[in-house]
Parts: structure tokens; C-alpha cells; sequence
């Protein structure tokens, strides 16, 4: 797995354990352009995953960063940033279907990631969730054309 460190400045401390991984999408492919659209909104992720299937690093696990917004999942309303770690997937378009909206590689590196995390932390299936899962009257990523079955499906088998 190849692994960039692109720090954000975007990020404080946690005030609870990790318990939860939050999949988003965003429509900038290019790892530059992302990080710079992450930053002029003062948002973070902890990672990116570009469509070559490159992880970049830009929060480190242990802190908290800001990806989540106002969002709920299973009666946890408050601070789900502090809960979670934040994985942005790098696409053309996550809303209007293309040849290839994700990457196989890409997907695959996310599976071996998330399945990592889940280990590390002991996170429970059930707490790995979408952006649109959390938030769904503001978000609607990762989309309908992220593999969203066959993603949870390898990180369970
Ligand atoms: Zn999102």
C-alpha cells in the first residue's frame, strides 16, 4: 500500500474512543486538488484514496478530524468526529455515472484499509457507514455507484 503524508491542519483531539469508520466521496480526483478543496473548507479526512489506489494520510488516527458535520448513527448525535475515523474516496463523479467512477484498485486498498482499522480499534461492522448514512438530509455520498454492498460485504467475510 503506498502511503503519502499530506498533513492537514484541520484537526483537534478526540473526546471519545474510535468506534466508527465514515466513507465519503469527493468529486476531485486528483489528490492535489482534493487536499486543497479539503483545506479552503476547513474540513479533514484521515486518509484519501486516489484512484491509483495511493493512501494518503492527512490526520493522524489518534486525532480528531472534521468530516462528519451535524450527522447521527444509532443514537450517537453528538460529536460523531471524535467517534470515527473519516476515508475520502477520490472520484471523477460519485453523483453522475461514468465509465469508472471508482477504481477496482481503489476499492480493494479500501477494503484492506477499513479491515486493518476495524482490527486496530475493534470497530463493529455495523459502525462502518456513509457519509449519506449519517447525514442523509445534507450528504449524499459516496453515491449510489460506490460498490456500497460488495465494499461491506469483504470487510465482514
Ligand atoms: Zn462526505
Amino acid at each position: 500500500m503506498k502511503l503519502i503524508r499530506r498533513p492537514s491542519p484541520h484537526f483537534n483531539a478526540r473526546k471519545a474512543p474510535i468506534d466508527m469508520i465514515v466513507i465519503h466521496a469527493m468529486e476531485h480526483p486528483d489528490i492535489d486538488e482534493a487536499c486543497a478543496c479539503l483545506d479552503g473548507y476547513r474540513v479533514s479526512a484521515h486518509f484519501l484514496i486516489a484512484r491509483d489506489g495511493s493512501v494518503v494520510r492527512c490526520v493522524d488516527e489518534d486525532k480528531r478530524a472534521w468530516h462528519a458535520g451535524v450527522s447521527s448513527w444509532r443514537g450517537v448525535s453528538e460529536d460523531l468526529n471524535s467517534h470515527s475515523i473519516g476515508i475520502e474516496f477520490l472520484c471523477d463523479s460519485f453523483s453522475r455515472k461514468r465509465r469508472v467512477n471508482f477504481t477496482k484498485k481503489q476499492v480493494a486498498v479500501g477494503v484492506r484499509l477499513c479491515r486493518r482499522l476495524m482490527r486496530d480499534y475493534g470497530i463493529p461492522a455495523v459502525n462502518i457507514v456513509r457519509h449519506s448514512d449519517i447525514a442523509p438530509e445534507r450528504k449524499s455520498d459516496p453515491g449510489r455507484y460506490f460498490p456500497w454492498r460488495m465494499f461491506l460485504g469483504s470487510l465482514t467475510r
